[in-house]
């Protein structure tokens, strides 16, 4: 049987990547979510093994000490990881794997498997990505400013990704995606990647 094939999906907090990842998963029933290992607390409506698996630090750092994840990366003051046996696994059954993860853990895999595709998903503009992370009201508004100074240090390691694809419309992103997975990408304009880039910078800095 063939091995499936590892799609890393990253963006800046508020782009979309959940959605997107959902409706991958809803129109084909091959692939395989990994639920990450964290350290945060669940938000309103997570619920524990499904969003995540809500663990403790000490937890956490038995699973880095045993070599049970595939990658691991802090993020706004809690670690996340990614579990590595149900990767192997279900790599190992044909099924192909989705990772929705932040940019150092993407970076981490990419190192320990070359055939990992990352892919990176944009806002139209940085001032959409704000509004839809104040429309959350999930996050108070210390914790916005600190996820917006979070994507401009993402912006840095934005340059390493296989392939960048916009968020304006999910069925069209989820429609991209599966055109990377089946090796028939189309590329977006670097111009655009670098003018959400410096968007996203100034945002962070308070310049906009
Ligand atoms: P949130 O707290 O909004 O659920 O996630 C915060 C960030 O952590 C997001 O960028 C999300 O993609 C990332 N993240 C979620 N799970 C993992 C993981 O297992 N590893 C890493 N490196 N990042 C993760």
């Amino acid at each position: 049987m063939n091995k499936g094939k590892l799609l890393v999906i990253s963006g800046f907090s508020g782009v979309g990547k959940g959605t997107v990842v959902n409706y991958l998963k809803e129109h084909d029933d091959n692939y395989k979510i990994s639920v990450s290992v964290t350290t945060r607390n669940p938000r309103e409506n997570e619920i524990d093994g499904m969003h995540y698996h809500f663990i403790t630090n000490e937890q956490f750092e038995k699973m880095i000490e045993e070599n049970k994840l595939l990658e691991y990366a802090g993020y706004v003051d809690h670690y996340y990881g990614t579990p590595k046996e149900f990767v192997e696994r279900s790599l190992d059954q044909g099924n192909d794997v989705i990772l929705e993860i932040e940019t150092k853990g993407a970076l981490q895999v990419k190192e320990n498997k070359p055939d990992a595709i990352l892919i990176f998903i944009l806002p139209p503009s940085a001032e959409e990505l704000k509004n839809r992370l104040v429309g959350r009201q999930t996050e108070t508004e210390k914790v916005i400013c600190e996820r917006l100074k979070k994507a401009a240090e993402e912006t840095d390691n934005i340059d390493k990704y296989d392939y960048y694809v916009l968020n304006d419309e999910v069925d069209k992103c989820a429609q991209h995606i599966e055109n990377i997975k089946n090796n028939n990408p189309q590329s977006l304009d670097m111009d655009f990647v670098n003018q959400i880039k410096s968007e996203v910078l100034m945002f962070a800095k308070g310049d906009k």
